[in-house]
């Protein structure tokens, strides 16, 4: 790698001090970056800042250094014993009836549209007694409806069917009765 390679970046590359301190970069970019701390006063003044942190915060390590007790994991298992032992004497049955409706409660969760179903079965069975009593009318007012509709048709077809049938019978009847004349009269003249 040729050092005419490396650009001279006028863009602050922020993100890019912490990986440097932090030994991230490759070594194009740790070049590229200390030509950009070269001439940019304010990410050196960045990578100052970055490095009197993490010194500070080295120091605040090693002051509060401390050690685990030699008995800690005695006392950690002593403590969720006595937890667990309290738990099955005083409130276990708070503590199951708790647990019972919290399983309940992801049982229809779980169940999701199903557990409305068994929850407003009743109201369901209600709702399609309803509907079937509803139906039932309907059908009934329908039939009525049908039957009067039927009627009328029919009442209307016997008028007219019978106003035409007595048309043709006064025509029927009428060149019958002149046909029968001229019968007659032709009879009478022969
Ligand atoms: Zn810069």
């Amino acid at each position: 790698m040729s050092f005419q390679d490396v650009e001279i970046s006028n863009e602050c590359q922020r993100a890019d001090i912490a990986a440097y301190i932090d030994g991230e970069l490759s070594q194009r970019e740790e070049l590229e970056l200390e030509m950009h701390l070269a001439v940019c006063e304010s990410c050196a003044e960045e990578l100052n800042q970055q490095k009197k942190l993490l010194r500070a915060l080295d120091f605040a390590l090693e002051e509060e250094k401390f050690e685990l007790p030699e008995n800690f994991t005695k006392v950690v298992v002593a403590n969720a014993e006595s937890r667990v032992s309290g738990l099955r004497r005083s409130s276990e049955r708070f503590n199951a009836l708790l647990i019972c409706s919290a399983l309940f409660l992801l049982v229809l969760i779980g169940l999701g549209a199903e557990a409305k179903s068994v929850l407003f079965s009743f109201g369901r069975v209600f709702e399609q007694f309803l509907v079937v009593g509803s139906f039932a009318f309907h059908l009934i007012y329908d039939i009525a409806l049908g039957i009067i509709v039927i009627v009328r048709s029919l009442l209307f077809q016997f008028v007219f069917s019978s106003t035409v049938s007595i048309a043709l019978f006064t025509v029927i009847f009428g060149f019958s009765a002149v046909i029968f004349s001229r019968l007659l009269f032709r009879r009478k003249q022969i």
